[in-house]
C-alpha cells in the first residue's frame, strides 16, 4: 500500500488537492473534516458533540478520532493506499495513526505539505466563506484555526522529518501547477519505495 498525508494549514488547498490525487493513484480520500461536516449535518450523537468545537475553530479531542478513522478506513477493502486530508493534526494523532495502519502490517509513506503565506489563506478563507458558507470560515474562527495549526498541528513537521518521510511543496500558483508538484514528490516516492 502507498499511505499518503496531505498535510498544511486550513486554506492551503488540501481538499481539492487530495481529490485529484485520490483518482490519479488510485487512493481512498479520508478527510476527517468531511466526516465531521456530514456527521453535524445529519444530527448524529457525534455531530452534535463536535459542533460546537468545529464552529469555534478548535480541534476535536483526539480520542474522538481514532475509531472514527478506524471505521473510515475499514469501509474500503482492497485499496491500493489511503490518502488523508487534515489528518493526523496532533503528535498523539499522528501516533494512533502509526499504531492503526501497524495492525495491518502498513505504514505512513509520505507527507506531503502545501505551502502557503499567512495573507493567502486568509483570502482564500474568506472567499470560501462568500462561496460555501461554511460556518468556521469567520475572519475570528480563521485566526483560531491558524493559531491551532501553528501550536498543535504544525510540530508534526519535525515528527515526520525525523522519520525521512517529509516534503514540502509550493502551495500557491494554479490547482494545475501545484497538482504536478505534488505528482513529482508522489512519484518519486513510488520508485523509491
Ligand atoms: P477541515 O475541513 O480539515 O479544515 O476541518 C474542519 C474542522 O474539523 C477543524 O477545524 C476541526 O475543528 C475539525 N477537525 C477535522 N479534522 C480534525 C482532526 N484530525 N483533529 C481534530 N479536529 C479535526
Amino acid at each position: 500500500m502507498f499511505n499518503l498525508i496531505l498535510f498544511g494549514p486550513p486554506g492551503a488547498g488540501k481538499g481539492t488537492q487530495s481529490l485529484q490525487v485520490a483518482e490519479k493513484y488510485r487512493l481512498a480520500h479520508i478527510s476527517t473534516g468531511d466526516i465531521f461536516r456530514s456527521e453535524i449535518r445529519n444530527e448524529t450523537p457525534l455531530g452534535l458533540k463536535v459542533r460546537s468545537i468545529i464552529e469555534k475553530g478548535e480541534l476535536v479531542p483526539d480520542e474522538l478520532l481514532i475509531d472514527l478513522l478506524r471505521s473510515a478506513m475499514h469501509k474500503y477493502a482492497d485499496v491500493k493506499g489511503f490518502i488523508f486530508d487534515g489528518f493526523p493534526r496532533t503528535l498523539r494523532q499522528a501516533a494512533d495513526l502509526d499504531n492503526l495502519l501497524a495492525e495491518e502490517g502498513e505504514k505512513v509513506n509520505l507527507t506531503l505539505a502545501l505551502e502557503v503565506e499567512d495573507h493567502e489563506l486568509i483570502t482564500r478563507l474568506l472567499i470560501r466563506a462568500e462561496r460555501e458558507g461554511r460556518k468556521d470560515d469567520t475572519r475570528e474562527v480563521i485566526a483560531n484555526r491558524l493559531n491551532v495549526y501553528q501550536t498543535q498541528t504544525r510540530p508534526l513537521i519535525d515528527f515526520y522529518t525525523q522519520q525521512g518521510k517529509f516534503r514540502a511543496v509550493h502551495g500557491q500558483g494554479t490547482i494545475g501547477e501545484i497538482f504536478g508538484r505534488l505528482c513529482k514528490e508522489i512519484d518519486v516516492a513510488f520508485s523509491n519505495q
